[in-house]
Parts: C-alpha cells; sequence; structure tokens
C-alpha cells in the first residue's frame, strides 16, 4: 500500500483496516489486506479465484465478503496458502494491481481531481457482500462507479450505509413471499470509518424532525473511486434517528423523507467536511434532489438573493431519471414534509412556499404535491433519461415543467445505459477471449471499440459451444442444489424437492427471466397461458425455466404474481423444469445471465426505462428475448435476437394476451427449433451465429465503458 489515491479523506482509515487484517494474516498473505479493502478485486478475472482456492466451503459462506473471510478463514487453510508459491503471486500481482489503479493519475476527461464529479444515489450495487441495492438501479449506479475508475474519471459515490441492507427473501409452501433483515456490521465489510486528523470520527448533521440528527461516513473502495456511505446508528442519536440508516426503500414514507434529506442534505454536508469540491452534482434519480436546496441555503447565507441562489444551484447539479412508473416518482403532501422538515422556511430564510414551488410542476400551485423527481429537473442544468426511447417518453411526460414548448423541445436528452463488462463476463468467456481478441481488449478505449468484437468471428464455434457448455454445467449444478434445498425449506416433499436434481440438464435449452418483480416487469405473461406453458415445458426438445426476482414488501400484486408462478407447481414436468431461485441478489444474476441460453424481458411499453440485465446477458452469448421498449429498441437489428413488438392496444389486457402469444409463438417456431437444429457435429450452427451477432451489436454500445463517456461528453463537460 503505498498512496491514497485523488482522495485523502478516509484513505488512512481503509488502510488502518488493512493494516489490522494484515496482522493476522501470515506475512506472504500480506497482499490479500490490500485487495480485500478494494473491490477492484472482484472485476479482476482471478479475483475471486483467489479467495475461494483458500478455503472453498468457506468463501461462499461468508457470502464473498473478503474482510470476514480472512478473519474467520481457519489457520490451516491460511498457513496452506501462504505456502503457495502461485497463490501468492497472484495475489501479490493483484494487490500491485490495485496499488497503481489507487495512485493513477487522472485520465484526460476535462475533469480534474481537484473538482471530481460527485454522483448521489439511494443505492449502489457494488457487490452482493456490499448489501446496499435493490435492482438495476444500483447495479447501475455501481457498474458508473467501476467504470470511473477503469477510466479514471475524478469521481466519488455518495450514498447511504444501511445497516440491514435490502431485505431477504424467503417464499414459503403457498408460493408467498415473506421478508427477513440481515444486520450489517460494517466493521466486517470491506469499509473504514472516516476520522479526522485527531482520529475522531467525522459526523455530519442533519435537521430532521426538527432534531439533529447526526451522520457518520464509511469509505468503501472502488478501485480508483472511492465510495462514501452516510449512517446514522450512532450513539447520540435518538432510536428513530438511527433507523432512518436503517432499511433500503423503507417503506414508511416519512422515513424514506427523513432517507433522502440524509443523502441529499448529509450527502452535501459530507464532501463539505471531507474538503472535497466537486465540478458538479450527478443527481442519479430524485432521492437525493433535496441536496440542492443544501446548496441553495448556503448561497442565501452568503447573501445571495434566492433567484440568483437558485441559479447559481443550477450550475452546479445535473439529473438523471430512471423511471416513467409513477411509483418511482414520489410525491409527498405538503403536511409530510412539514413534520419532516418543520423549521424549513426559518433556516432557509425564504418562504415555505417558494421552496416547495421548487419542487412542483406548477411552482404557484399550493395543493400540488412535491415531488423529488421535479426537484431535481427544476435545479439541474442537465437532465438526461436512459435510453432512446425513455428520452422521448420522460420529455413527454415532463413537457408541463416547461410550459411553451412543445414536448420535443423539452431539455431532456438520454444517456443510454450499460453495464460494466468486466464484471458481467463469466471469467470462462473473458479466459476465451484472452485467447482471441488483440490484447488489451479489456480497456475502456478498446470496450467501446467495434473492431475489438468484430475479432469474434475468429473464435471457432467449437470453442464457444464448449464455453457455453462448461458455463451451463455450473449454472445447473448450482441450480440443482440451491433449489433442493428452497424446495426442502419450504416444505415441499423430498421427491418433489429432487425432482430437478434428476432432471436439469445443461445440454438442454435454458430460459431465464429474473429481475426485480413489479407488475410492469410482467412476469404473469409466463403463465397467461398456462397449457401452452405446460406444452413447452413438456416437450420432447425440453425448455427449462429459472425465474428469480424479488417484490418489494408492500406491494401484493408483485406478490401474488410470485404465488401464481407457484400455483402451476403441481403440474406435470414443472418440478423438473422450472426453478425460483430465491433471494436474488448480484451473484445470482452473474450466474443466470451467463449461464441461461435466452434472457427473457416482458416490460409493458413504455415503462421499461432501460434495463440493464440484457445486456449483461448479451456479454455471455445469451440470446435476448424481449420487448421492443428501452434499451432492446435500440439494440434489436432482426439477427441478433427476438423482438415483441410494442404495438399500441385498446386495452392493457389486449396487450397482455397479445405479447403472452408472441412470446410463445416465437418460443415454439424460432427458439427451441433453432437450439434444437444441430449440424453434423452437434452444433447449433445457426444459433450460434445469432449469439454472436448478439455479443457484437451489445459489447461495445452497451458497456458502461461507453456509458460514461457519454456523461462526460454529454452532461459531465461544461
Ligand atoms: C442487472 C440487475 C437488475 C436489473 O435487471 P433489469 O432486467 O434491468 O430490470 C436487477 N437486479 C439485479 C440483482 C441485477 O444485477
Amino acid at each position: 500500500m503505498r498512496n491514497q489515491g485523488f482522495i485523502k479523506a478516509g484513505a488512512r482509515d481503509v488502510q488502518r483496516a488493512a493494516q489490522t487484517l494484515a496482522a493476522r494474516l501470515p506475512p506472504p498473505l500480506a497482499p490479500l489486506s490490500t485487495i480485500a479493502y478494494n473491490y477492484r478485486w472482484s472485476w479482476d478475472a482471478d479475483g475471486d479465484r483467489i479467495f475461494r482456492e483458500i478455503d472453498p466451503y468457506r468463501w461462499p459462506r461468508c457470502g464473498q465478503n473478503p474482510v470476514l473471510f480472512l478473519i474467520e478463514a481457519p489457520s490451516e487453510a491460511l498457513e496452506r496458502a501462504a505456502l503457495d508459491r502461485d497463490l501468492v503471486r497472484r495475489a501479490e500481482r493483484l494487490a500491485d494491481l490495485i496499488d497503481e489503479d489507487v495512485d493513477a493519475p487522472a485520465g484526460d476527461h476535462g475533469i480534474s481531481d481537484e473538482h471530481p464529479v460527485a454522483f448521489f444515489c439511494a443505492e449502489f450495487g457494488v457487490h452482493r457482500s456490499l448489501p446496499v441495492y435493490a435492482g438495476g438501479l444500483g447495479g447501475l449506479a455501481g457498474d458508473l462507479l467501476k467504470a470511473a475508475s477503469d477510466a479514471r474519471l475524478p469521481f466519488v459515490g455518495v450514498g447511504i450505509l444501511y445497516r440491514q441492507g435490502y431485505f431477504h427473501q424467503r417464499i414459503d409452501a403457498s408460493g408467498w413471499q415473506h421478508e427477513y433483515w440481515h444486520d450489517i456490521d460494517p466493521d466486517f465489510r470491506p469499509a473504514a470509518r472516516v476520522t479526522d486528523p485527531d482520529d475522531g470520527p467525522v459526523e455530519v448533521h442533519v435537521p430532521i424532525w426538527g432534531q439533529d440528527v447526526w451522520a457518520q461516513v464509511w469509505r468503501v473502495n472502488v478501485g480508483r473511486v472511492p465510495l462514501f456511505l452516510l449512517d446514522t446508528q450512532i450513539e447520540r442519536n435518538s432510536p428513530r434517528a438511527k433507523f432512518i440508516s436503517g432499511r433500503l426503500y423503507e417503506s414508511n414514507p416519512e422515513i424514506r423523507l427523513a432517507q433522502y434529506a440524509l443523502l441529499g442534505v448529509g450527502g452535501y454536508r459530507l464532501l463539505q467536511a471531507l474538503g472535497i469540491d466537486p465540478s458538479l452534482i450527478h443527481l442519479n434519480e430524485g432521492h437525493p434532489a433535496l441536496a440542492t436546496l443544501q446548496m441553495v441555503r448556503d448561497e442565501i447565507r452568503e447573501g445571495a438573493g434566492f433567484d440568483q441562489a437558485v441559479e447559481s444551484t443550477r450550475n452546479r447539479f445535473v439529473f438523471t431519471t430512471h423511471t416513467p412508473v409513477a411509483a418511482g416518482n414520489e410525491t409527498y403532501p405538503v403536511e409530510e414534509v412539514n413534520r419532516v422538515f418543520p423549521d424549513m422556511a426559518e433556516r432557509w430564510g425564504a418562504p415555505l412556499n417558494e421552496l416547495l414551488g421548487l419542487a412542483r410542476v406548477d411552482a404557484s400551485n399550493g395543493q400540488e404535491r412535491p415531488s423529488t423527481t421535479v426537484l431535481g429537473l427544476r435545479m439541474s442544468r442537465k437532465a438526461n433519461g436512459v435510453s432512446r426511447v425513455h428520452g422521448a417518453v420522460a420529455r413527454q411526460m415532463w413537457a408541463p415543467l416547461y410550459p411553451g414548448r412543445s414536448p420535443d423541445a423539452v431539455p431532456i436528452g438520454h444517456v443510454t445505459n450499460g453495464a460494466h463488462l468486466p464484471t458481467w463476463m463469466h471469467v470462462r468467456y473473458r479466459e476465451l477471449f484472452d485467447r482471441y481478441l488483440e490484447k488489451g481488449w479489456e480497456k475502456p478505449d478498446r470496450l467501446t471499440h467495434p473492431e475489438t468484437w468484430s475479432r469474434i468471428d475468429d473464435i471457432p464455434d467449437e470453442e464457444i459451444w464448449a464455453t457455453r457448455n462448461a458455463v451451463a454445467e455450473e449454472l445447473c449444478e448450482w441450480v440443482r442444489s440451491r433449489s433442493v434445498r428452497d424446495r426442502l425449506t419450504r416444505g415441499d416433499s423430498i421427491e418433489y424437492a429432487e425432482q430437478i436434481s434428476n432432471a436439469l440438464r445443461p445440454d438442454h435449452l435454458i430460459v431465464g427471466f429474473a429481475r426485480r418483480v413489479a407488475t410492469y416487469k410482467r412476469l404473469h405473461l409466463i403463465t397467461l397461458d398456462p397449457q401452452r406453458a405446460l406444452r413447452l415445458i413438456g416437450s420432447e426438445q425440453a425448455v427449462q425455466f429459472l425465474f428469480a426476482g424479488k417484490a418489494h414488501p408492500k406491494d401484493d400484486g408483485a406478490k401474488r404474481v410470485l404465488q401464481n408462478i407457484f400455483s402451476m407447481k403441481g403440474a406435470p414436468h414443472v418440478g423438473e423444469h422450472v426453478a425460483f431461485i430465491e433471494d436474488y441478489d448480484m451473484s445470482i444474476a452473474a450466474r443466470l445471465v451467463s449461464g441461461c441460453d435466452v434472457w427473457l424481458n416482458l416490460p409493458r411499453p413504455p415503462l421499461e426505462a432501460s434495463g440493464t440485465s440484457g445486456m449483461k446477458a448479451a456479454f455471455n452469448f445469451t440470446i435476448n428475448l424481449s420487448v421492443l421498449d428501452g434499451w432492446w429498441a435500440e439494440a434489436y437489428d432482426g439477427e441478433n435476437g427476438w423482438a415483441i413488438e410494442a404495438r399500441d392496444y385498446s386495452s392493457e389486457q389486449q396487450r397482455d394476451a397479445a405479447d403472452s402469444a408472441a412470446l410463445y409463438d416465437l418460443l415454439e417456431k424460432q427458439v427451441v427449433p433453432s437450439f434444437y437444429d444441430r449440424n453434423e457435429s452437434g452444433l447449433p450452427v445457426a444459433w450460434l451465429q445469432r449469439a454472436r451477432r448478439s455479443l457484437k451489436t451489445a459489447a461495445a454500445r452497451f458497456c458502461a465503458a461507453r456509458m460514461l463517456r457519454d456523461y462526460v461528453e454529454q452532461v459531465y463537460r461544461p
């Protein structure tokens, strides 16, 4: 560990934590402590393997959390690893790479280390061992941090350390979802509490409920990029204040609003307390939008008039909207805002209606409920949606905010999402590409170059197919053991539970559908015509379905959709060929997107802003079958997957029926025949052609490196 990187705050604290950990390890394994405290390992091709080799049993049991793992690993395992020259050498290489990354000078982006981009988000999906994410939004935020590290863009993440993270899922015998929460002890995670030069904890305060709520700060290293997480679970806070950083997407709206104050106002204060002077603040979705009001207040304090303060604030913020779904664009009754911030007008020295007007479409309408999305849009110099289609939908949706302009002239652009390719591409494919693509293909500027991917054509079909078979076998083996355990826990009979272990086969077609279970994502289309579904599942050319996903604890509609899937479990062949994997998270996502043959996405258009799991799938030769919405409307070219048209229907029932029929038509007439059509060597030639095309057309355009470049060029640069 040499240097501390471009942001010093908290760097020393992380180093100290790593040194404490190193002191417990046999000396040759000291580099592992550097690795453990920087998530850079998680997207190195060897990272996971290094830990797994030390103790293959304990590594998954520790949730792939390297800090906990190194504390819990039995000394015999560590002693054995210390004598393994090859392993030690590989650990040294990775630790050196991390040091180099951390010390690397800023890339040429027109943004300096002194004035980085500060990225605020309610959730970050960096790795399963830091469970402060729920779904796609968090995954995207985590992928952006990693892409910023790869491209050496000066970048700082700001979020919340939810002490219980997001919920865990358990399905009961009737198919109903139950939730439970685990405490996250940050001392046993790759995080360190940020201290000041006198070794006292850095704490910021946020006025909530008329009290001063205090928050401490944790630093997590994601390659070159630091992620700072706020946490109210400290002694001096009242019990309810401690609960603010308790759970992600808490249902109680008052707690939610308090969380948004913590994230926005607390995040803004945190940057000041740590001496970080960002060139701009990127608000990812409406949750952190209260940061803008904090800046307005500072400006007023320094003598600016209200309008002037608003104007300077707008110059420092940019905003990304992620959802055309009403529930994602939260509004609050004024009484609730008043309860959470009772002294707003006094604190700002501005009339309440003027402040709340910033969060209203019609600023002068005292009846309108303030909205975090409106606040973010109004207070930012640039705003964007997350795919071409979503940009247009957002312009339409928010046109009333820009009176006198036609929707086309609404100043909301789009930056299409991307997924972090080194995180989401299976190691076996990475190794295959190491052999066939030009050296350095994983570097950000190479990834985004179509030329890099044209070499995919040089890889023989046999090689791709052999790799697919190995990845699918790995997935099947894992699903068999997970499903039997899940089923027995649910109370199913041993006979039923074991049907899957005898039947699931890697040489048969595997179709996957996994993401948050929200009604608009239409998991229910799969069982809309049960007879047709059962025919496919029981046919000679078998189709195997793998499902996963959590419904929000308060979303009974989504829970009923899940239950409906389970209601079919007694039908013939379902126990053999269908598995629902409980407690979806990033590591399950990585297994499914890489090991399935087909990835389904069935959103109700135009409600899928982008979708990212299909991109992750495409990086792994998995072929998308999706409604033409979000990213797929941009990516689909007629030959790189399958599409369901987004047409107009007179009712949503009609749309569901038509789309479900279209799904089964495609599966029966195109997908299944193509998968099982083999040449004399047993290769599905046409299938592989499509899979290659899918990867070639998706990798350069839908990787996070491209997304980051677009943000720099279209949004961040002044
Ligand atoms: C990528 C990802 C998602 C996003 O899936 P969509 O299909 O884009 O909704 C959700 N959850 C997890 C765990 C992911 O990794």
